[in-house]
């Protein structure tokens, strides 16, 4: 079958599935301290729904699959969703982005379901600082639940995402640098996006991975690039004594759309070109109307032509996207 192919002529290779929009953490750069109003259940995909996308992308060569959020282990029964994906002729690779408090009783189930990757966030080391960021008094639970990822060897690479926020992460960049080098998780840090629900965002607030990189290099010296994937998100470094790798993930200060190949599906099943969309293409409403599969495909490869070209948060005059990150799907 034909790839899917957007309007700049850019392959689309993988896709990130919103299971839920409701989440067991606030965390500041991401969600209100109350909460947002969450979906009916009804409204959200079931699993043979997710299922049936997925197999139309995967016939596409929509290949990778991540599952994410809200907290995608917050939705009931995932390690069965995990299940049916990984069984989808054309999946190569299906992960998973947590904040990583309920893994320690779920690692091992999503591993036995055929999850080969893992992402948790983890934002600081310290109990209060990590507290204050993602108002839960959490940090033991998602260290366990990492403990518990690393006992399962066919959960590899296990990466640790940061997102870095100027005022904050600075203090932490030493700590997680060191548990890079200390435990096998490739720590990588996120720029702050202006996706947070509460609309606080200030351009001044990102801290930049030069800025990061830098600080790095201060203590442990120059950091060695890594080759990459054209498509993705981070330019890897190790340190020079070959210990421990980090990633730093720059959609603001460097930004990667010229190689975007990603799309995303919420978890009320819209589809999203671009995380910073201003326009979603139902999905929900044809897959209950009956839909074959050819119809899915004709539609999915008509929103895609219309792809966003990139973000436009450097520019005057941008306009935030129409939902915040944890309805998005991160
Ligand atoms: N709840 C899960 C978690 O936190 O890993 C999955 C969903 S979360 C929305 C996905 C990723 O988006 C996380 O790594 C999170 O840190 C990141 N994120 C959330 N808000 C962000 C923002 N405003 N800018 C950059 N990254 C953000
Ligand atoms: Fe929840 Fe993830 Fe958003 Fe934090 S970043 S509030 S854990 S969805």
């Amino acid at each position: 079958m034909a790839p899917l192919v957007d309007g700049w002529g850019r392959e689309i290779g993988s896709v990130r599935v919103s299971v839920t929009d409701k989440c067991n953490f606030r965390c500041r750069y991401c969600m209100p301290a109350d909460g947002l109003e969450w979906l009916p259940h009804a409204e959200l995909l079931t699993f043979e729904e997710i299922a049936r996308l997925v197999r139309v992308l995967a016939a596409m060569g929509v290949g990778e699959v991540r599952l994410t959020g809200g907290e995608p282990l917050a939705r009931r029964g995932l390690p069965e969703l995990v299940a049916l994906l990984s069984t989808v002729d054309g999946v190569h690779d299906l992960s998973l982005t947590t904040n990583g408090v309920l893994l320690d009783r779920l690692a091992a189930p999503l591993v036995r379901a055929g999850l080969t990757r893992l992402n948790v966030s983890l934002d600081s080391l310290n109990h209060v600082r990590f507290a204050q960021m993602t108002r839960r008094d959490a940090l033991d639970r998602v260290l366990a639940g990492l403990e518990e990822a690393e006992r399962h060897p066919q959960l590899r690479p296990i990466k640790v995402n940061c997102v870095a926020v100027r005022g904050f992460t600075e203090i932490e960049v030493p700590a997680l640098a060191e548990l890079a080098r200390r435990k096998p998780y490739v720590v990588r840090f996120i720029e702050f996006m202006p996706l947070d629900a509460d609309e606080a965002w200030r351009g001044d607030e990102v801290l930049s991975g030069a800025e990061i990189r830098a600080l790095v290099e201060a203590r442990w010296g120059p950091l060695v690039e890594l080759p990459t994937k054209a498509s993705s998100t981070a330019r890897r470094f190790r340190f020079a004594d070959g210990i421990g790798e980090l990633g730093f993930v720059s959609p603001v200060s460097e930004p990667f759309c010229s190689a975007c190949d990603r799309i995303r599906v919420t978890a009320d099943g819209q589809l999203r070109t671009c995380l910073f969309s201003r326009r979603e293409w139902d999905l929900k409403g044809p897959l209950r109307a009956g839909a074959s599969d050819a119809e899915l495909e004709q539609l999915i490869r008509h929103a895609v032509r219309h792809k966003e070209l990139k973000h436009r948060i450097n520019d005057a005059g941008f306009v935030r996207a129409s939902r915040s990150m944890s309805q998005i799907g991160g």
